[in-house]
């Protein structure tokens, strides 16, 4: 199946007389005909459902279509983003091992990275996304235990060159994750890159309406965890009766992951949130084709523009990254756009002052246009040296395109702008 038929038609499949739509599973436990069954079910957790901490069928339903719209073979939702990080890494990460990442990424995962794990013992090498990778080999430790990055990054605007960071990490038998969140799987499929887990904050496109907080991790399935350096794949898991992941076969990774760490952290969404979200996903390729039409034409006027000093959008042919974007994103970059208003911060907050139909918020990657000043709202937490590693400007607005009509929009930014002197 196409991306757009899988996005309506994958995952929850009625059967005779079953719901049209999918069904909220409003439950927090499932109800067995035997005490035998149930001691079965803890055995080969993968063959039902236990407790709506660890899974729940409208989850899984909307779980199995993230997968096959990612070609992946598992997936497992969170409550957000920062969780599906966060549990992804520790599922191959504890105190005294290490983590590569492009320092290009998103502010929040920065600090996750570079504060809270170091808190907990796990350190992170951040690498420059544009190394070559001779340069990028010498970040490697023995304990490194995977690499990280953005396909595209949130709020720079750099395209990763998803290839070349797979090689890194396969040239040292450990996995690359991406995080997918704003190209989503319309525009980009990581694993046909070499990627091995892509994660997601469900929050942005794929929801698209900013009605959940979300997040999901996907199994590519083709990394080999028994290649002698993930003894927590193949030896037994004292925590789970004796279970060896590995022996569960392609989903090994998303199968520890739950029985593990869904397990002991508890962040699975609800069954109403992830139906909310599954509405989301299936106008996700419409909605993915509108950003992007709107928002080249918006680049394109903000380029134009004399009050402008500089537009990051790699759709834009003269962009640093625009080779990348046209082999990793050929149908376009997301709606998201990094512009640098001339003069003065304070011309930069005039402008988001003055926008009309555009919104002032936190969040990105919605169906509304939204604006956003990352260095003093999402990316505040950061040094000078760390904004400037994630390639934010403290004059820099990311401008979220929407979906209203792009007339609209085009019109609401030339009056803002004509208010700046
Ligand atoms: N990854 C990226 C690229 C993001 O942009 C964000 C949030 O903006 C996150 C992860 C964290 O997601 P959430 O806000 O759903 O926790």
């Amino acid at each position: 199946m196409k991306i757009e038929t899988m996005a309506i038609r994958a995952g929850y499949q009625p059967k005779n007389g079953e719901t049209h739509t999918l069904p909220i599973y409003q439950s927090t436990t499932y109800e067995y005909t035997s005490s035998e069954y149930m001691a079965h079910l803890f055995d080969c957790p993968t063959e039902g459902h236990i407790y709506s901490r660890i899974s729940n069928p409208t989850c899984g339903f909307v779980e199995d279509k993230i997968a096959a719209m990612e070609g992946g073979v598992a997936a497992m939702l969170t409550t957000s983003g920062q969780s599906a990080n966060l549990l992804a890494i520790l599922n191959i990460c504890k105190a005294g091992d290490h983590i590569v990442s492009t320092g290009t990424i998103y502010g929040g995962t920065i600090n996750l990275l570079a504060v809270t794990l170091k808190r907990l013992g796990i350190e992170c090498t951040f690498v420059g996304l544009d190394d070559d990778l001779e340069t990028l080999q010498k970040a490697i430790q023995p304990n490194t235990r995977l690499v990280f990055g953005e396909t595209i990054a949130n709020p720079a605007m750099a395209v990763m060159d998803i290839e070349k960071f797979a090689a890194l990490a396969h040239n040292n038998n450990i996995p690359l994750f991406v995080d997918n969140t704003f190209a989503t799987p319309v525009l980009c499929r990581p694993f046909e890159f070499g990627a091995d887990i892509v994660i997601h904050s469900t929050t942005k496109y794929m929801d698209g309406h900013a009605v959940q907080v979300g997040g999901v991790i996907v199994d590519g399935g083709k990394f080999d965890w028994r290649n002698g350096k993930f003894p927590e794949f193949t030896t037994p898991d004292p925590s789970y009766h004796g279970t060896v992941y590995a022996d569960y076969g392609a989903a090994a990774f998303v199968i520890k992951c739950r029985m593990q760490l869904m397990r002991d952290f508890g962040v699975l969404p609800s069954a109403q949130d992830a139906f909310l979200l599954d509405l989301g996903l299936q106008t996700l390729p419409l909605r993915m084709e509108r950003h992007c039409r709107n928002a080249e034409k918006v680049a394109e006027y903000f380029a134009n523009h004399p009050k402008v000093e500089a537009v990051t959008y790699p759709a834009l042919p003269g962009d640093k990254y625009h080779a990348l974007q046209q082999k990793y994103l050929p149908d376009g970059c997301s709606g998201v756009i990094s512009v640098t208003i001339k003069g003065p911060r304070a011309n930069a907050e005039k402008f988001l002052n003055s926008l009309k139909l555009a919104s002032i918020v936190t969040h990105v990657a919605d169906i509304r246009t939204l604006v956003l000043h990352p260095a003093s709202a999402t990316h505040r937490q950061l040094t000078d040296e760390q904004l400037v590693a994630a390639g934010v400007n403290p004059g820099l607005i990311r401008f979220s395109t929407g979906c209203e009509h792009i007339d609209d929009i085009l019109a609401d930014i030339e009056q803002a702008l004509a208010q700046i002197d």
